[in-house]
């Protein structure tokens, strides 16, 4: 005799549903479109082990009778859970979000939104396009040769390349120049920036040997110039994005470096980081590195991101001189680290309006930082006015003054002020709305935040022509 507990256990189990029979079901009928077959298949087995799973676990805490289940019932369950499956993996796929959280660089939302002519760009790019081919001659063309024009243009650098990321193009310099010898950084720009670049680690990588001068908080001209010997090849200097060190601190301007540099023969390279484009003081961010500036005063060669504060889509692009740019892009590592025409479409685009003077109206991370409290305060009444006599009696909506962050790797420290909208509910916690907001189903998910139990709505990294929507979004999840 077995024990009975197991023939028990067998026999329910008997009655869950083949993978056929689920795959047979109305619901499977019903995703197969969306999913494909391979995919539902998958599922499926998933769904009916981890009803499996929910049976055995319930019969090891206490005595189930076989009558307590039907093929019927498991098979529905087995449906449902077919379904959660389904919209948790489809959850993870791209999706466009409301950022009403006020992190104008936000990292975890894609950095910069683009502007709506790269939008359009990176649409018509989408199909054949002269990637490489002169219109002029009906022969094979230069491929990125326009972004490279506008860049130098707008830098007035020699030259430029783009490659796929920043970390990608301190790679690149490090590698091309710098490979077997030594790289010169001061001990304060050491940095981790957005939690996987390590000034070190990529030093390492490229197979230069660091070589550190000064201490966290001081380093002199001096410090450099002792350091600098037969095997120095680059003078690296590092714009400590998210980190600042402030207090007695010092260190040399770069025009210092670029002349040290000049008589020692070695080359100087900045990492600005994010960079600037235009002057950015008067939105708190006078300490980003303005490329051009950064030319003017000797760096031999600047990399910084494309969807950081310039706006456009994630690229790393290097500027300075001529003989330098032409170096990289003849290495083999260009090749692997080269960007698509989607990219170059949506920088094209986006430098035109930098070269036209007329990317603080465009650009949306531009148009984000230069909004004022008042600017945004206006936007916060009309939304507000239209949620009156919408809103429950349980729900308190209110205007607060707080402040949004440019976030993103990029001037953490740095702040604009805002207004905000507040909200709590006498019925549901501020998680609980946070979370309806993220879910809306059908509609664009919201990304707020949650400070002392309200839940807030920065409207600074909101899109203007989406202050409708998100008023409604906001009345479905407060209903
Ligand atoms: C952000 C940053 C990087 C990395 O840039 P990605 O475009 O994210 O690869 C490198 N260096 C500095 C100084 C940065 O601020």
């Amino acid at each position: 005799m077995g024990n009975p507990k197991a023939a028990e256990t067998a026999a329910i189990l008997r009655m869950l549903p083949s993978t056929d029979e689920l795959l047979n079901s109305g619901t499977a009928a019903r995703l197969v479109g969306e999913a494909g077959q391979t995919r539902l298949t998958s599922l499926s087995r998933r769904a009916i082990e981890s009803v499996r799973k929910d049976i055995v676990d319930d019969i090891s805490k206490g005595p189930v009778q076989p009558s307590a289940h039907s093929r019927a019932a498991l098979l529905a369950k087995s449906e449902r859970r077919l379904l959660r499956l389904w919209k948790a993996d489809r959850s993870t796929a791209l999706r466009r979000v409301i950022n009403a959280t006020g992190v104008v660089v936000h990292t975890n939302l894609g950095r910069a939104p683009l502007a709506s002519q790269a939008v359009e760009a990176v649409a018509m790019a989408a199909r054949y396009c002269t990637l490489e081919y002169d219109l002029g001659s009906g022969k094979r063309g230069k491929r990125g040769a326009y972004v490279e024009n506008l860049l130098a243009n707008i830098t007035g650098a020699e030259a430029a390349l783009v490659v796929n990321n920043c970390a990608a193009a301190a790679f690149a310099v490090l590698t091309v120049f710098a490979k077997g010898g030594e790289t010169i950084v001061s001990r304060g720009e050491l940095v981790e920036i957005g939690g996987d670049f390590r000034v070190p680690d990529v030093l390492a990588q490229s197979g230069s040997v660091l070589r550190e001068v000064g201490t966290t908080n001081r380093t002199k001209l001096s410090d450099y110039e002792k350091a600098i010997g037969e095997n120095t090849k680059i003078i690296l200097r590092v714009h400590p994005s998210n980190y600042r060190i402030v207090g007695f601190t010092e260190s040399p301007t770069l025009r210092d470096l670029s002349g040290l540099a000049r008589r020692k023969g070695v080359l100087l390279y900045e990492d600005a980081g994010s960079g600037a484009l235009v002057d950015l003081t008067p939105f708190g961010l006078g300490d980003e590195p303005l490329i051009s500036r950064s030319i003017a005063d000797g760096a031999d060669i600047v990399t910084f991101s494309g969807d950081k504060l310039l706006g456009g889509c994630q690229a790393g692009l290097i500027v300075g001189r001529r003989d330098l740019i032409e170096q990289i892009r003849k290495h083999p590592l260009y090749r692997a680290l080269r960007v698509d025409k989607l990219a170059y479409a949506a920088l094209e685009a986006t430098l035109e309006l930098y070269a036209r003077g007329v990317a603080q109206d465009n650009v949306p991370v531009l148009q984000m930082l230069s909004m004022d409290r008042e600017g945004v305060g206006r936007r916060v009444d009309m939304l507000v006015g239209r949620l009156q006599g919408k809103i429950v009696a349980d729900v308190e909506i209110s205007v607060i003054d707080g402040e949004s962050v440019v976030g993103g790797g990029s001037a953490p420290t740095v702040r604009r002020e805002t207004q905000l909208i507040a909200i709590r509910d006498g019925r549901r916690s501020a998680e609980e709305i946070e979370r309806r907001l993220r879910d809306s189903e059908a509609g664009t998910p919201v990304i707020a935040r949650i400070e002392q139990d309200r839940v807030l709505i920065d409207l600074r990294t909101v899109d203007e022509s989406d202050d409708t929507k998100l008023g409604e979004l906001l009345i479905a999840a407060l209903s």
